[in-house]
């Protein structure tokens, strides 16, 4: 797709970066059927191809209309059409530059506004969010159903290892991770620590940047980049051996810190090193012995819900059944792997009625062969699930984390 560049873009980073972007489109279509939002709606506008041609025209008016910022935001950034163009084509990357440039020129409701900056700066910030989460979770038993569900239960805690093992990464302790599902981050320590390897939190990391990157706060999103990378540095140059997280979502922020701050004189070589270092809790485990874990593997069938960003955004689709099938557990059929469960980090609020349409399907996809529970690798996905179902919904690493 040729883009002929609005003056006000032409010579700007984020426009030339969109224009060499959209010229990969082919305007093929093949990404329509597998883009959750177009099978939901059947608008043009809400298909990949759609919201690449109001990108477009953006880029060569140099405005955008309420209706452009609508159906940039319904999507989920899922990234399936990525995975289905046989074009190469890196939507995901041109949608965060077009949700950008569409901020400066469409001004958005009041409740739209306090909403977005609401969840910017209490889900980036995980010791306020934990706060609030408790007051929640106090106050749970009292709420009418519909917003009890939407509170998660506080996760009973389990002792973690004490001493130190040879082998030393660093791990993510995420924002809303940390707070909502401890236990997943506690059951990797174990695990890994049963293997030799002991996991460090770095103090002053914290979130990963993707609320604040994906809410078009491209700034404050940079700036989370650049804190982690800090906190982290000191233990990199010191020799550890990998960035690990637990969060698929997180994982593929984290691999993006390359490319995202390439333009930043002090921090791109740094930046780099942290994304060839990121690894998901799986992908750590792939070439260890499982059996040393001696897993207790009577749980019942598992059905296995791989997260977008861990097939779409990683590459890593077989990565979770392959590790449960080597470690002994039975998996349950499931059908539309592809499809997102409408999560999508801050989607479900934002989204609600989409996001609740798509998790209806998913889950009638994970329970059609009855498993006795289902086992994701993100939390937003277990929290959204975990909402509505009527069966535990956890994360798989802490499967592993049970011995005979
Ligand atoms: S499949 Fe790729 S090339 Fe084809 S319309 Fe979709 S984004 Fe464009
Ligand atoms: S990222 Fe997902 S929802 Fe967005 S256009 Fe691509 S397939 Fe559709």
């Amino acid at each position: 797709m040729h883009v002929e560049l609005h003056p006000v873009y032409a010579g700007t980073r984020a426009g030339d970066t969109a224009r060499d972007l959209t010229s990969a489109c082919v305007h093929c279509g093949f990404c329509l059927a597998t883009c959750p939002t177009y099978l939901d709606s059947r608008d043009e506008r809400d298909s990949p191809r759609g919201r690449i041609y109001l990108i477009k025209q953006l880029l060569e008016t140099g405005e955008a209309s309420e209706q452009t910022q609508t159906h940039l935001d319904r999507c989920l950034t899922c990234l399936n059409c990525e995975t289905t163009c046989p074009s190469g084509m890196r939507y995901g990357r041109l949608l965060d530059i077009g949700r950008g440039l569409v901020q400066q020129q469409v001004s958005r409701s009041a409740y739209s506004k306090m909403l977005r900056w609401l969840l910017r700066n209490v889900l980036s910030r995980p010791q306020l969010f934990a706060a609030l989460l408790a007051m929640g979770q106090a106050v749970r038993p009292l709420l009418p159903g519909a917003l009890r569900n939407k509170i998660p239960r506080r996760q009973v805690r389990k002792p973690l290892p004490t001493g130190q093992q040879p082998r030393r990464m660093l791990v993510l302790e995420g924002c809303a991770q940390s707070a909502a599902t401890p236990n997943t981050n506690d059951a990797a320590r174990r695990v890994l620590d049963r293997l030799g390897i002991t996991l460090i939190s770095a103090p002053g990391a914290g979130c990963c940047g993707a609320v604040n990157y994906h809410l078009a706060a491209h700034d404050d999103g940079l700036d989370n980049m650049r804190r982690n990378i800090d906190a982290w540095w000191p233990y990199i140059e010191s020799g550890a051996e990998a960035i690990v997280n637990c969060a698929s979502g997180c994982g593929a922020m984290l691999v993006e810190y390359g490319e995202l701050l390439a333009h930043d004189g002090a921090y791109a070589e740094k930046a780099k090193r942290v994304s060839q270092l990121t690894r998901d809790i799986g992908e750590v485990l792939l070439p260890e012995d499982l059996d040393k874990l001696a897993i207790n593997t009577a749980v019942g069938r598992v059905a296995v819900h791989t997260p977008c960003t861990l097939q779409h955004a990683l590459g890593l689709n077989s990565l979770v059944p392959e590790l449960l099938e080597r470690a002994g557990f039975e998996l349950a059929t499931t059908t539309d792997e592809h499809l997102c469960c409408g999560s999508a980090g801050t989607y479900s609020i934002l989204q609600a009625s989409i996001s609740e349409r798509l998790r209806d399907q998913k889950l009638r996809a994970l329970t059609g062969d009855a498993p006795a529970l289902i086992a994701t690798a993100n939390v937003g996905c277990q929290l959204h699930m975990q909402a509505v179902a009527d069966r535990p919904v956890v994360h798989w690493i802490e499967l592993l984390d049970t011995a005979k």
